[in-house]
């Protein structure tokens, strides 16, 4: 039966609409069935120190294993989940698996400083974040403090004035809280001191100049300088290259995070790595 729904659908959008199009239905129609089906999952990249080589913490990253079109990134089908709302229950998922993994690595005795979630815009507006997290939270006996939720500029822009009490509310539970991609939004700076954050992220655009564009050598030391005044910590993301790395230890950025230091991984291909893991034994260092 599905098979020939498959099919009518096919022939009545054949001709009105282009591939893309089709293929971004057919991930839609799968989308809805994806997390009763169990096939998502969530791969963990280290965040480490740059001073030590200590891996310090994870961010959580999902993936959908499609039964026929394999393992698909986030950009395949987070914006598809934002527009029709799937987001929202699959933003639910990823913080309780998040956090029943980060409990599961405590417990284990890889002792983390933190796990970091990604909330999208939609989710953060939904009206029960506040009750998926406590839930979450609940349900795994993961310490608030060490579950890290990182948001972006924009999601705070869409609505200031809800962002600031739900950031508050947040924060009163003692979860850390960072902004994703730092640089790219349309936040003022003065605006940054209304919210209560702890954390800045460095995006990966200004990363990858350094260590020799000068914009970015610009941009990437004011954010750190921020930072540092502001009390808050600053993580660097898709570090690649020993140079870029070692430009950042330098400038005082305290994490980073990138396919040099690790790629999102599996939880058990994580768990081996901190089950072995040494401080100083940073790529590229002597
Ligand atoms: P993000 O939160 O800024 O995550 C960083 C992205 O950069 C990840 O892509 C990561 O794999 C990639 N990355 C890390 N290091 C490097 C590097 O050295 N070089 C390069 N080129 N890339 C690097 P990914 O996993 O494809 O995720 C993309 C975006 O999807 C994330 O950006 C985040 O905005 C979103 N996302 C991922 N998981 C979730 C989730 O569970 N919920 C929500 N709402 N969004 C998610
Ligand atoms: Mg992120
Ligand atoms: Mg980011
Ligand atoms: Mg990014």
């Amino acid at each position: 039966q599905a098979k020939e729904r498959g099919r009518s659908t096919y022939q009545f959008f054949d001709k009105a609409m282009n591939a893309q199009a089709f293929e971004h239905l057919l991930l839609e129609n799968s989308l809805r069935h994806a997390l009763d089906r169990g096939e998502f999952e969530l791969h963990y990249q280290p965040q480490v120190a740059t001073q030590s080589g200590e891996i310090v913490g994870v961010e959580a990253l999902i993936r959908w294993r499609h039964p026929e079109l394999g393992l698909l990134s986030p950009a395949k089908f987070i914006p598809l989940a934002e527009q029709n709302g799937l987001i929202v229950a699959i933003g639910s998922w990823v913080l309780e698996e998040a956090c029943r993994q980060g409990r599961a690595w405590l417990d284990a005795g890889l002792g983390l400083q933190h796990i970091a979630v990604n909330l999208s815009a939609r989710q953060f507006a939904s009206g029960d974040l506040l009750d998926t997290v406590d839930a979450a939270l609940l349900d795994s006996q993961l310490p608030a403090a060490m579950l890290e939720l990182e948001i972006t500029e924009s999601t705070i822009m869409q609505n200031p004035q809800e962002a600031a009490v739900l950031l508050q509310r947040l924060r009163e539970r003692g979860v850390v809280l960072s902004i994703d991609d730092f640089g790219t939004g349309h936040s003022s700076l003065v605006s940054l001191k209304q919210y209560p954050l702890d954390s800045l992220k460095i995006d990966r655009g200004f990363v990858q100049g350094l260590p020799n564009d000068e914009d970015d050598q610009a941009i990437t030391e004011t954010i750190i300088a921020i930072a540092r005044k502001m009390r808050l910590k600053v993580v660097a993301e898709g570090v690649e290259t020993p140079e870029q790395l070692a430009y950042l230890r330098d400038a005082g950025c305290e994490l980073a995070q990138g396919y040099l230091l690790g790629r999102p991984q599996p939880a058990y291909v994580l768990q081996s790595l901190l089950q072995r893991r040494e401080p100083g034994q940073l790529p590229g260092a002597n």
